[in-house]
């Protein structure tokens, strides 16, 4: 890092002169992805070429009838801006989940882009908006689509002295189709959160009829890619709810996922499927859902007085003690400062128990709670006693959870829905993703 020099040029055109003048230079705009390599020493660059200070790569406008978005803008600036909003609100909500607002201030589109990570926040958006990258050079410049632009982790088609100066994005107009669009993303907390799975959704509606589809996902193979299987049979009559079930597993189809730090491949393959129903659910029911009241924007914490580790189970415990249910909940190794937390009320009463569709005798099941939770604490766990034949929808219900549309439910590992029978033994896992639009 010693050897490294730092250009600071007045201009555009300056700094691709400089990137051609000296071998080993590297653009460097923010610093949140490349300073970071430099520390660690994955990457030595023999010189730095600000761009942060470029206004002319920062501009966001109606360019040549597409919405132009400089390689400079932060992701800040995006959230911000009403034309990213107006034409662009898929991109806008990605951009609210990366890292928490300090990142957001300095990264910016380029940056995010050109780091080619498969869990590249805006990625998804870019590629589903059907957005083309510009790339400029000393005398030249030259473009292509957003999607046709990652070689794998880490590798782009961007040569040594090329800038990216922008994206175009087609704009959204009255005569044109109704959009439809939603961003979900799964990680492991509420903010400062990498994706483990995430997936960006654009429908085009005609007539009642799905014209054309976008279903992109991020985080489940070497680049984020688009779910060509699924797209081709969104095609048609906007689906039903049962509909979506049966063709959210198609997403599976495209997902290449590895085992990580973050998920293990089998738990991404099982999220893929269940991130990418709720975006396709959100993306068909946005106004419904926000009619009903529901937090279609972000994700609030559930608001609990045991401190932010145990929130989770904390909220089941309220709403079991509530209820009167037989029950006890914990949060096993939770982060430091928070220690077991214990909860227990009489047990097999009977009194107040989940009162659905009861075969005389009880169940026991096990509940873990995922995401939003602190620096790698495993998931809360409750486990509760039901009534035999309970289902899963009426345990959300007895949890407080009914309507949520972020709550992803697996049964054994298997995603499930609402009129899944629960039985003795079963584990299930609540997961709730990081946010979005
Ligand atoms: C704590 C933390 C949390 C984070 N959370 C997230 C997250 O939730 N989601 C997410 O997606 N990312 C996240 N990131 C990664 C990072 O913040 C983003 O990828 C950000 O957008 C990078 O932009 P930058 O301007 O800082 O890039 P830089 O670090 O300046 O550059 C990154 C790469 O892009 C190149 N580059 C930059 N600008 C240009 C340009 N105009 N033309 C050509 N090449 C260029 C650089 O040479 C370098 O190779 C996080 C990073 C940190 C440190």
């Amino acid at each position: 890092m010693e050897d490294c020099k730092v250009i600071r040029p007045r201009s555009v055109e300056e700094a691709l002169a400089a990137l051609s003048a000296v071998t080993g230079a590297l653009p460097i705009a923010g610093g949140t992805d490349l300073l970071v390599k430099m520390k660690d020493g994955h990457v030595r660059p023999r010189a730095l070429v600000a761009v942060d200070h470029l206004p002319e790569l920062r501009v966001i406008e109606v360019r040549d009838g597409m919405l132009w978005i400089g390689g400079g803008a932060t992701h800040a600036q995006l959230m911000a801006s009403s034309l990213v909003k107006e034409h662009a609100p898929l991109l806008a909500a990605a951009c609210a989940t990366v890292g928490a607002p300090q990142i957001r201030n300095r990264g910016t589109i380029a940056g995010n882009v050109v780091t080619s990570s498969p869990a590249g926040d805006t990625i998804p958006a870019l590629i589903a908006l059907d957005a083309e990258v510009y790339m400029r050079r000393n005398g030249g410049q030259r473009r292509m689509p957003v999607e046709r632009f990652f070689v794998g982790p880490g590798r782009t088609k961007l040569a040594a002295e090329e800038l990216v100066a922008g994206f175009a994005v087609p704009l959204r107009t009255e005569a044109g189709p109704e959009r439809r669009w939603a961003y979900r993303k799964l990680g492991q907390r509420k903010a400062m959160s990498i994706a483990i799975v995430d997936v960006a959704v654009r429908l085009d509606v005609v007539n009642g009829r799905i014209a054309a589809a976008r279903v992109v996902l991020g985080s489940v193979a070497p680049t984020v890619r688009r779910a060509a299987e699924l797209e081709k049979a969104l095609i048609g009559p906007v689906p039903d709810d049962a509909r979506l079930r049966e063709l959210a597993p198609l997403a599976r189809e495209a997902a290449r996922p590895i085992s990580d730090v973050r998920a293990s491949a089998e738990y991404r393959l099982n999220m893929v499927e269940a991130v990418t129903y709720q975006a396709l659910y959100v993306a068909l029911h946005r106004e419904e859902l926000e009619s009903r009241g529901q937090r279609v924007q972000a994700l609030e914490p559930v608001a609990d007085d045991t401190g932010e580790c145990c929130r989770r189970a904390g909220a089941a415990s309220a709403a079991a003690t509530a209820a009167g249910h037989a029950h006890t909940a914990y949060a096993p190794g939770a982060a430091p400062g928070c220690g077991r937390r214990e909860l227990t009320a009489p047990e097999g009463t009977g009194e107040g128990e989940c009162d659905g569709a009861g075969e005389g005798r009880t169940i026991r099941v096990r509940i873990t709670f995922h995401s939003q939770l602190g620096d790698h604490a495993p998931g809360s766990q409750a486990e509760l006693t039901l009534l035999g034949g309970a289902t899963l929808g009426q345990l959300h219900e007895h949890l407080g959870l009914a309507g949520d549309t972020y709550i992803v439910a697996l049964v054994n590992g298997k995603r499930e829905f609402d009129d899944r029978v629960l039985r003795d033994g079963d584990g299930i896992d609540l997961l709730r993703p990081v946010g979005g639009g």
